[in-house]
C-alpha cells in the first residue's frame, strides 16, 4: 500500500510515517508504494501488530473471483459452458448448430466473429436468459487453462455419439470434469442415425459414475441430433436448470476480473485478447492487467462482432489496448488507477518467472514432504498402460493397498500412450502419471518436463506397486518407536557422596551414555529416566558392550540394589509401513 493508505489504516498522519521512515534512513513520498517489510517496520514503531497473509502456492491456485466485499452485491450470472467429448462425436457440430438456431443471422453483425466464446439467449421460465459457450478447441483448452490455475467452466456438456458409445476421450473428458468438480450434462448425439443406441450409452456411462436421472441417478442426459437441430432446446433448458442449482453469481458493481480465453498479436491492432469476465464489469478506458501484460482498454468487441463499451459477468469480449500478448488461462484484473495496475503487472511478471521455476512440482518423492507439512492425504494418479488388461490388473492391485490414511485417487486409467492431455490433467490436479509398458505421444515428454509433471515408467508390475506403496507410506506421518539397546545387571552398589553408583555387568546388547533406561526390580519398574554417567575402569565411556563391567550413575536415582536390571533403549523415528491386505 502507499504511505497514504498505510496512514489511513493506522490512523496516523502520513507525515508521521514519512518521519519514521526518514529516521530509519528511507526517504519516501506520500504516494509511494511500500513493501511488506517496510510496512511491518512502520507498524512496529507504532506498536501495531501486522499479520501477513500467506501467499498461496501459485501453481495450484484457483483464484476465487468473488471477494468478501462482493457478498452483499451478488447477482445471478449466466453459466459458462464447455463442450467436451470424443473426436467426431459432434462437438463442433453441436456448437455451430446451437449458435445458428439461437443467434439470428442479422445479430452477428454481418461478419462471423470468432472470439473463442459466444452466448445464446434462451427463454426459460418466462424469462430471457443467457448461456455462454466456450468455443475454444475441446477439452484441451479446458484442461490447459486449469493447469494454469484458472477455472472458467461452470458446466461441462459431454457429447457422446449414440452410434459409437463411450470412447477413450469420453472417459478422459469425464475425468477432467470430475477432477475440476464441474457438473456434467450429457448430450447423447446423433440419435437420428440408424445405429443409434442411446440406452447403451447410458448403460456405459454408469460405469463412470454418471447415472441418468430416470434410472435414479443425478446426471441429466439429453438425446439430441446436432445436425438436425433436434432437442437442442431441451439441452439448453437442462443447462439452465443445472446452472440454477449451482447458484452462479457475481457482483457487476465493481471493477472487472476474469480469465484470458485466447490472445494473439494482430499486425494492425496489436495485442488482441479475448477476456471472460468472471466478476465485475469491464469498461472501455479501464486500466487492465492480464497476466504480466498491462494496458488501457482502447476498444471492446463482443461475441457478435459489435463494438461495446461495457461487458458484464460471464460474457466474453475481445479487448484491444494491452501492451503484450497474455497467455490463455492468465487471470486479468481491471483497475481504476494506472499506478496500481503497473505495479501489479510488474509484480506478476516477477512471480511468473519464479513460478515457472518452482511450479508446484509434484513427484512421488516430494509428496511425502508435502504430506508432513500440510494436510495432503491424497495421492492423485493417472495410469496409462499398454492394454486394458494391464490397466485392470494394476487398478485391482492398487485397491488392495490400505487406504484409511492416504486415499489413492485414480483420476484416469486407460490403455494408450501418455498424451499432452494427460500431462495437463496431471499438472492441473497435482497428480503423478504412471506409465506401464507404454510410451509418450509426440511432444508429451517435453510437455511433462515443462510442466514439471512426474511421469513414472514401469514394465514390471511389482516394481510399480513397490513405488506406489512407498509413496503412500511416505505420506504417513512417521512414528516414534522404542528400540532396545541391551540389558545390564547391577552386581554391586557403591555409595558416592550423598548418592550411589551401580557396578554393573552388561548381559546383552550395550549400554550407551545418555540413553534412556528403565530399571526393573523383579517384575516392577522402579525408575525410568536417562543414564547420566557411564564409566569403564574409572574412565568415562561412551558405550559399553555385552560381556564387560561398568559403573553407572543416574543423577536423580540412587536407590540401587543388587540384582536390579537396567533395560537400555532409544527412541527412533520410523517410517510406517503398510502391509498389503490380501
Ligand atoms: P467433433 O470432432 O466432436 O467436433 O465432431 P464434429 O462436429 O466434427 O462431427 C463429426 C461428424 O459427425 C461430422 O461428419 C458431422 O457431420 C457428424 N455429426 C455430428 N452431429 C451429428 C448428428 O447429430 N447426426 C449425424 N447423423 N451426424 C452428426
Amino acid at each position: 500500500m502507499t504511505v497514504q493508505e498505510l496512514a489511513d489504516a493506522l490512523v496516523v498522519a502520513d507525515t508521521e510515517i514519512v518521519k519514521i521512515l526518514f529516521m530509519k534512513g528511507m526517504a519516501v513520498s506520500i504516494t509511494q508504494n511500500l513493501d511488506i517489510p517496510t510496512i511491518t517496520l512502520v507498524a512496529k514503531e507504532l506498536e501495531v501488530e501486522i499479520e501477513t497473509a500467506e501467499p498461496e502456492a501459485e501453481a495450484r491456485k484457483v483464484t476465487e473471483m468473488i471477494d468478501v466485499g462482493d457478498l452483499e452485491h451478488l447477482l445471478r450470472r449466466p453459466p459458462v459452458v464447455t463442450i467436451m467429448g470424443h473426436v467426431d462425436h459432434g462437438k463442433t457440430t453441436l456448437l455451430d448448430s446451437i449458435r445458428k438456431t439461437k443467434v439470428a443471422a442479422g445479430e452477428a453483425g454481418g461478419i462471423t466473429q470468432h472470439i473463442g466464446a459466444y452466448h445464446v439467449d434462451v427463454e426459460h421460465e418466462g424469462k430471457q436468459q443467457q448461456i455462454v459457450f466456450l468455443d475454444t478447441p475441446g477439452h484441451e483448452a479446458f484442461t490447459a487453462m486449469r493447469a494454469r490455475g484458472a477455472r472458467v467452466t461452470d458446466i461441462a456438456v459431454l457429447v457422446v455419439a449414440a452410434d459409437d458409445g463411450v470412447r477413450p476421450q469420453t472417459v478422459e473428458a469425464i475425468s477432467h470434469a470430475q477432477a475440476a468438480e464441474v457438473p456434467i450434462v450429457v448430450a447423447i448425439n446423433k440419435i437420428d442415425k440408424e445405429g443409434a443406441q442411446p440406452d447403451r450409452v447410458k448403460q456405459e456411462l454408469t460405469q463412470y459414475g454418471l447415472t441418468p436421472e430416470e434410472w435414479g441417478g443425478e446426471t441429466i442426459m439429453v438425446p439430441v441430433s446436432a445436425i438436425k437441430g433436434e432437442n437442442l432446446d431441451t439441452l439448453l433448458e437442462m443447462i439452465l436448470l443445472v446452472a440454477e442449482v449451482a447458484e452462479l453469481s457475481a457482483n457487476p458493481d465493481r471493477s472487472a476480473r476474469g480469465t484470458v480465453i485466447e490472445a494473439h498479436l494482430d499486425k494492425a491492432k496489436g495485442a488482441v485478447a479475448t477476456l471472460l469476465i468472471q466478476n465485475g464489469t469491464l469498461r472501455v478506458g479501464d486500466m487492465l492487467v492480464a497476466g504480466s501484460a498491462f494496458g488501457k482498454v482502447r476498444a471492446m468487441v463482443d461475441d457478435r462482432g459489435k463494438r461495446v463499451d461495457v461487458a458484464s459477468p460471464s460474457f466474453a469480449v475481445e479487448v484491444l489496448g494491452l501492451s503484450d500478448v497474455p497467455a490463455a488461462g492468465d487471470e486479468f484484473e481491471a483497475f481504476e488507477n494506472e499506478k496500481e495496475a503497473r505495479a501489479i503487472a510488474s509484480d506478476r511478471a516477477d512471480k511468473q518467472r519464479l513460478s515457472r521455476l518452482l511450479q508446484g512440482r509434484v513427484t512421488l518423492t516430494t509428496l511425502s514432504a508435502q504430506a508432513q507439512e500440510g494436510e495432503l492425504k491424497e495421492l492423485n494418479l493417472i495410469l496409462k498402460a499398454d492394454v486394458q488388461g494391464s490397466v485392470e490388473a494394476i487398478v485391482g492391485m492398487l485397491k488392495q493397498i490400505p487406504q484409511n490414511e492416504v486415499q489413492i485417487r485414480m483420476l484416469l486409467s486407460t490403455a494408450g500412450e501418455i498424451t499432452q492431455t494427460d500431462i495437463d490433467l496431471a499438472a492441473a490436479s497435482g497428480a503423478v502419471i504412471i506409465g506401464f509398458n507404454t510410451t509418450y505421444a509426440s511432444g508429451a515428454r517435453q510437455a511433462a518436463d515443462e510442466a514439471g509433471v512426474d511421469v513414472r515408467e514401469y514394465n514390471i508390475i511389482y516394481k510399480l506397486m513397490e513405488d506406489i506403496q512407498g509413496a503412500v507410506e511416505g505420506l504417513l506421518e512417521p512414528e516414534l518407536v522404542e528400540e532396545s539397546l541391551g540389558q545390564t545387571e547391577v552386581r554391586a552398589v557403591f555409595p558416592v557422596g550423598r548418592g550411589a553408583v551401580a557396578g554393573c555387568y552388561v548381559q546383552s546388547g550395550k549400554l550407551v551414555r545418555n540413553c534412556k533406561v528403565r530399571i526393573r526390580r523383579g517384575s516392577k519398574v522402579i525408575y525410568e529416566g536417562v543414564l547420566d554417567s557411564l564409566k569403564r575402569m574409572k574412565e568415562d565411556a561412551r558405550e559399553v558392550n555385552a560381556g564387560y563391567e561398568c559403573g553407572v550413575g543416574i543423577d536423580k536415582f540412587h536407590d540401587w540394589a543388587e540384582g536390579d536390571i537396567i533395560d537400555a533403549y532409544q527412541m527412533v523415528t520410523k517410517r510406517r509401513t503398510l502391509a498389503l491386505t490380501r
